[in-house]
């Protein structure tokens, strides 16, 4: 199986440390896999119709997505007929090596984050409530801090005071001045004075927090136009990016609600939360081939370090890692 060294020789361009967090972040979807996996591989004495169906549920039931489940499972079918596979324990790999294929995606180069080289980089924050928005925003206030960057972050989830006070302890846990408003402030004047501040300190970054309510698109749509306009009369061609936040273990639903909203306003990226919690993985998978919006980082876990680029032969390692370091040396 060279596609597995391959594998793994790209990883070893990557430090260890990402690798480990990988790792263990993924631990619940690769043990869950696995484990129904090896259920079937020992169940099925011979390669049939049913088998496949099985495998086609445990593909549906970790979030690969209806389509692609059906997909992955008609080519492993050609797969299994064109090498003459007969016993059910050959199938894995094929299986794994399919599924690598499509995380790994035609994209040679990991998805990143339009970082302006010089002056002030804007970044927006949607999603609904409670996916990890403000989290998110006081990880990768630590990141870039961490890169040695200025970083400002911008209260504009003034739906609720909780919010804000929560984004003032990210700030001082992390070392980022924040502006805010009161409670019940007009979202789009808090991000106006944030955008003046940072310019004023000579900021590298504005991560901006805001209020995801989507009982109302029309409202929502008029109150993220509102906020984009604000940016883009300070700052021209910003929101540098407009990430679209997701917790994974709502599974389907994180799905409508990309859909959602797509309609609403350009989505540059996706960050996918609370991955560590879930045992569905798959859902990347669903993202990328049937949204067509790049994940651009994944949370895996509730601590500051807990937040990552997405990075699909890391991801691959992480939902594989058993199966890919005991194959790596088999031959072709
Ligand atoms: P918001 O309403 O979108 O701003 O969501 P919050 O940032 O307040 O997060 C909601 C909850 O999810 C909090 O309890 C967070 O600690 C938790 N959370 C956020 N990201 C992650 C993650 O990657 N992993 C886990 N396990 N929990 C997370
Ligand atoms: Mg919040």
């Amino acid at each position: 199986m060279t596609f597995f060294k391959k594998m793994k020789d790209k990883l070893t361009k990557q430090t260890d440390t990402v690798t480990e967090k990988f790792k263990s972040g993924l631990s619940k979807t690769r043990n869950n896999f696995s484990g129904r996996m090896n259920e079937i591989m020992a169940r099925y004495r011979k390669v049939d119709e049913d088998f496949f169906e099985e495998i086609e549920e445990v593909l549906i039931g970790a979030d690969v997505g209806f389509d692609t489940a059906i997909e992955v499972v008609s080519e492993l079918k050609q797969e299994v007929k064109l090498r003459n596979i007969s016993d059910p324990k050959d199938v894995e790999a094929v299986i794994v090596e399919k599924l690598a294929r499509i995380y790994q995606g035609e994209e040679e180069t990991e998805p990143t984050i339009n970082l302006q080289k010089e002056g002030l980089t804007v970044i927006l924050f949607v999603g609904v409530n409670g996916v990890g928005k403000t989290t998110t925003i006081g990880k990768m206030a630590h990141l870039y801090k961490t890169q040695g960057k200025k970083v400002v972050l911008a209260a504009g989830d003034t739906f609720r005071a909780g919010a804000i006070d929560q984004l003032e302890v990210w700030g001082e846990r992390v070392g980022a001045d924040v502006i805010k408003h009161g409670e019940g402030g007009d979202p789009a004047a808090v991000i106006f004075d944030a955008v003046q501040s940072a310019k004023a300190k000579g900021a590298d970054i504005l991560l901006c927090d805001t209020a995801g309510r989507l009982q109302n698109k029309v409202n929502l749509m008029n109150e993220l136009e509102k906020v984009k306009r604000v940016i883009a009369r300070e700052i021209p061609n910003a929101p540098h990016e407009v990430l679209l936040v997701l917790d994974a273990t709502t599974g389907q639903n994180a799905f409508v609600q990309a859909k959602q909203f797509k309609e609403v306003t350009d989505v540059s990226g996706i960050v996918l939360t609370k991955l560590d919690g879930t045992a569905k993985g798959g859902i990347v998978i669903a993202i990328r081939n049937e949204l067509k919006i790049p994940v651009k980082f994944i949370g895996l876990g509730e601590k500051m370090d807990d937040l990552q680029p997405f990075n699909a032969p890391e991801y691959v390692y992480g939902l594989f890692a058993d199966f890919i370091d005991n194959n790596k040396d088999a031959a072709d």
